[in-house]
């Protein structure tokens, strides 16, 4: 039976010793209070917070999950990466291996940078885009996620207005809002940054748009500006190629985060021919950049990427997923949105503008074992059998009865910062 008492007390020890005792994406703080914030284990499709409690996990980490934690695959290739060392002096022969294989992939990429984080990824973008160009401006979709450092942070306090002075907003996936802020800003700009579909906190997602993927194609040509796909959240789990791949759109520069490691720390930016200049002048790096284990967990994971139904499989789970969450909500008389490609479901609840049935819904599953998010776009992993999405959807029908069983207008609003965070999605979607 449910617990959460080691959790509680975690909870407690690291309000003392963490800055508002968790930061970040991570933090639970916005979550419903019965979402563990910590975690002892985690095997396949399955995670254990610290309590013992046992979740098939729609989180994947927040995305690095992609084959199944644990992989074993990739397991051996990090053991024997170890054995033989991490970080070194320089960097070890498989660097040269992953870069090879990356740009195999990836039609649209003739060179890759590797580092940690995807911010450094879409950071180090900037950089070779001005270094490219000569020119100043980045236009990023508004309210749209880059990172979290300065230029992109969607947190406000401690950053100037002159971190973002050449920061240029247009309405994202809106061609005509593009192509206004390039005429707006033409001769002075550096990059346009695009996402392959919009996947942000708080709103429903879109599917990838051919047309939107064109025409900031084409207006980057016209204007000589680079094109910036940011694929670090949705990489690997739309295509083996990069996103736009198959509407025949090349960008000129691709971050990648996330995946590539299956959960090693490892990002990258990866470039076509004519960024390699400009790649090659920037001065980046970092102590942990080149480090041997997450690249060798890189090379396992890309070729069971390249070789397994990995992706065909994400596919099939992630409809099962969404058909049985429709009729379910159908059969207990709630409307449910569930939007963008079906390996990364985002759901959310019709006439639910405070979500309050969303909180408690989700809680509801997660004390059924089931970890999903209210307000964060999920992630499928490899992993996950039939046998786990039939344990999954059992759980979430006893949650729609639950849910159902209440009196809606008590539905506590469990969070009161949630409502702050949903006004700015508002203004941030108008
Ligand atoms: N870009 C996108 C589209 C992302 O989703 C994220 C992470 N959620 C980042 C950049 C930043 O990646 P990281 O948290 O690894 O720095």
């Amino acid at each position: 039976s449910w617990t959460n008492l080691r959790n509680s007390e975690l909870k407690e020890r690291a309000a003392r010793v963490i800055p508002g005792g968790m930061y970040g994406h991570e933090s639970t703080a916005l979550l419903p209070s019965d979402f563990p914030q910590f975690f002892q284990r985690a095997e396949g499709s399955r995670l254990w917070d610290v309590d013992g409690n046992e979740y098939i996990d729609f989180m994947c980490a927040y995305g690095p999950n992609l084959l199944g934690y644990r992989d074993p695959e990739v397991e051996a290739a990090v053991q024997a990466q170890m054995e033989r060392g991490d970080t070194l002096t320089g960097p070890s022969d498989v660097m040269v291996t992953l870069a090879e294989q990356l740009v195999g992939m990836l039609s649209h990429a003739e060179w890759a940078m590797f580092c940690k984080n995807g911010t450094d990824a879409t950071s180090m973008a900037t950089v070779v885009a001005r270094a490219h160009t000569g020119k100043r401006k980045i236009l990023v979709g508004r309210g749209v996620y880059h990172g979290a450092a300065p230029w992109c942070t969607p947190g406000p306090a401690g950053i100037l207005s002159e971190d973002r002075g050449h920061i240029v907003y247009y309405r994202d996936q809106d061609p005509q809002s593009l192509a206004d802020a390039v005429k707006a800003h033409a001769g002075d700009i550096a990059a346009v940054f695009a996402t392959p579909f919009r996947h942000e906190t708080f709103r429903d997602q879109s599917e990838p748009d051919p047309t939107f993927a064109r025409e900031a194609r084409r207006l980057c040509d016209i204007e000589g500006a680079v094109l910036v796909l940011d694929e670090v959240r949705a990489a690997f789990r739309l295509s083996r190629d990069g996103a736009w791949a198959a509407f025949g759109v090349r960008p000129d520069l691709t971050s990648i985060g996330k995946v590539i490691g299956n959960g090693q720390p490892i990002s990258a930016l990866v470039g076509a021919e004519n960024m390699r200049n400009a790649a090659s002048s920037i001065f980046v790096t970092g102590s942990f950049w080149f480090s041997a284990v997450p690249m060798a967990a890189a090379v396992a994971t890309l070729k069971i990427i390249r070789e397994s139904d990995y992706l065909e499989r994400l596919e099939r789970m992630g409809q099962l997923l969404r058909e049985g969450l429709a009729a379910q909500a159908v059969a207990h008389g709630f409307g449910l949105r569930q939007t963008g490609p079906v390996t990364m479901p985002q759901i959310f609840f019709a006439d639910d503008p405070e979500m309050r049935l969303g909180y408690f819904w989700t809680a509801a599953a997660v004390r059924r074992g089931v970890y999903l998010h209210p307000y964060h776009n999920m992630f499928m992993n490899a992993a996950l059998s039939e046998a786990d999405i039939a344990q999954v959807l059992q759980a979430t029908d006893e949650a729609f009865d639950l849910l159902k069983a209440q009196d809606r207008t008590q539905l506590p609003l469990e969070h009161p910062p949630v409502r702050g965070r949903l006004e700015r999605a508002a203004l941030l979607s108008a």
